[in-house]
């Protein structure tokens, strides 16, 4: 018997008769694991309805509180930790030992998140007047819209939930149609530890119908999405129409710069592990190399030998180090990029097919790919594949690898191996991108760090870190004045 998913609103599993479900298959083999129904606007308006009423005693809830939740949350997930990680590979597609990180920094926010319920920190500040008492406090904003990903389907939805939560706020949560099981397990573990009913909740459908529908309702007060950059651009159109706080995080096309006074070795294991671990579908994944001429040969030798280690197979086996990708879609996307490289006349050293017969002939798994000689504006080296695809640009100075760095549309995370304290000094002073690694490639952040990127990769948010409370919360200015008589500011300083 297929399993069944079903929708998660105000503390009740549920699925209603008639509804449209679709199933959700193992990238690796192809295999069907679960049917997934797809809701109607009727149902997104139900569950926001029922997630404001529930933040009018969410919000009085004292935040220390509100955190214990969270905090609970984090040791259940501790607790189910391998389970979900199984549940994770099997459903996304990602090796076993990422799929454990993931939910490793699920349960790193959780706590995270908690200790904030006990600072939620605002500011005191001496009036300029006498007897009067000034400060600001973080208010909740009410019922928060949250749209994710399939790549990461943990850890983005915490790096969104929980300073959403513990700020007072309650969520409806629609995640990525490809990976709807990962929603359901945390669904089980908000019902688990007893979360209020209607605090968190979880609607499964299509973006087109679900997501907008939470987009264009009057009491979603904040959209967080995470995903493309076209997505986000439309959300970010429909919930500009509707005056919505609309936060998001979009695609990349991240750099790794080697520089000829590099550890080639280390880094060749940098580049190896952020281009492709989850299949190059990340957003920080690293896409392109940009390299010092007169190391060029040599990396590309090296990079060839160290390629040729890496396993490719189902996530699940622990020895695999590249799974398959999410779908028969993506897989052709870029094996379309790999035909477009080629006739842009980039040299492809390595690569550049799908892999179709035994064992790979039931999953979508492509080869690691790489290509050199290429020009800096082409298209592979210009536009977001989301593949296990590098492409190598050769520059001949510092100044000239962070130009060819910023000149793609996006700014996510960048990266440069030199053992130069000055050029370091230099790059992540002018890297354009949110986030910045020296020594280490473009993959790897930590949750207490703000997490996003500039340019058409974002709009001026953060997920992650203190950072993500600016997303959930309102600033609210308190002037008290305990002087008993009216006092002007401004005016009355004298
Ligand atoms: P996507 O844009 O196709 O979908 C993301 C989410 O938006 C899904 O839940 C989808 O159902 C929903 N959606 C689709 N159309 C919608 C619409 N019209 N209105 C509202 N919601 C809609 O992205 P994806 O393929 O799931 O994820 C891959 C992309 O996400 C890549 O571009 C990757 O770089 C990006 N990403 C960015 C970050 C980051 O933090 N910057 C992190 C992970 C992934």
């Amino acid at each position: 018997m297929r399993f069944q998913l079903q929708h998660y609103i105000g503390g009740q599993f549920q699925s209603l008769e008639n509804e449209k479900n679709v199933s959700v298959f193992n990238p690796a083999n192809g295999q069907e694991l679960a049917m997934v129904p797809m809701a109607s606007k009727d149902l997104v308006h139900e569950a926001v309805v029922i997630a404001k009423e529930a933040q009018k005693d969410w919000a009085l809830v004292p935040a220390p509180k509100r955190a214990d939740y969270l905090y609970a949350i984090g040791l259940k997930m501790k607790e189910k930790k391998e389970h979900l990680a199984q549940v994770l590979t099997k459903e996304m597609g990602k090796v076993i030992e990422e799929a454990r990180g993931e939910v490793q920094e699920g349960i790193d926010m959780a706590f995270y998140m908690a200790g904030e319920g006990r600072r939620l920190f605002g500011e005191t500040t001496p009036s300029e007047l006498s007897n009067k008492f000034a400060m600001s406090v973080r208010s909740p904003i009410g019922v928060v819209g949250l749209i994710t990903p399939w790549n990461f389907p943990v850890a983005i939805a915490t790096w969104k939930s929980f300073p959403a939560i513990v700020a007072g706020n309650t969520v409806v949560w629609k995640p990525a149609t490809e990976t709807p099981m990962m929603a359901y397990e945390m669904a089980k573990i908000f019902d688990e530890v007893g979360l209020p009913k209607g605090v968190a909740n979880v609607v499964f459908g299509s973006g087109s119908d679900v997501g907008t529908a939470l987009i264009e309702h009057p009491d979603v007060k904040v959209i967080s999405f995470t995903g493309s950059t076209a997505t986000g651009r439309k959300v970010a159109e429909l919930g500009g129409h509707h005056l919505k706080k609309v936060s998001l995080e979009m695609g990349g096309k991240n750099a790794v710069i080697i520089m000829d006074d590099a550890d080639l070795d280390l880094a060749v294991e940098g580049v190896l592990w952020s281009a492709f671990g989850t299949a190059g579908q990340r957003c920080t994944a690293c896409s392109r190399v940009i390299v010092h001429k007169d190391i060029k040969e040599e990396l590309e030798k090296r990079l060839l030998n160290a390629m040729e280690q890496l396993t490719i197979g189902d996530g699940l086996d622990e020895s695999v180090k590249i799974g398959p990708v999410i779908n028969k879609t993506a897989l052709y996307k870029i094996n379309s990029y790999v035909e477009i490289g080629q006739q842009e006349g980039a040299k492809l050293l390595t690569g550049g097919k799908i892999l179709k017969d035994p064992p790979f002939d039931q999953g979508y798994f492509y080869e690691p790919t790489l290509f050199t000689d290429v020009a800096p504006d082409a298209r592979i080296a210009q536009e977001e594949i989301f593949g296990p695809v590098v492409s190598l640009i050769s520059i001949s100075s510092l100044e000239e690898a962070i130009e060819v760095n910023n000149s793609v549309q996006y700014g996510l995370s960048s990266s440069i191996f030199t053992k130069d304290i000055n050029k370091a000094f230099q790059a992540q002073r002018d890297l354009d991108t949110g986030i910045v690694y020296v020594n280490a490639g473009t993959t790897g952040a930590e949750i207490h760090l703000p997490f996003g990127g500039t340019k058409g990769t974002g709009n001026g948010h953060r997920d992650s870190g203190i950072a993500a409370l600016d997303v959930y919360t309102e600033w609210k200015s308190i002037y008290i004045d305990y002087s008993g008589k009216l006092q002007r500011a401004q005016i009355d300083t004298e």
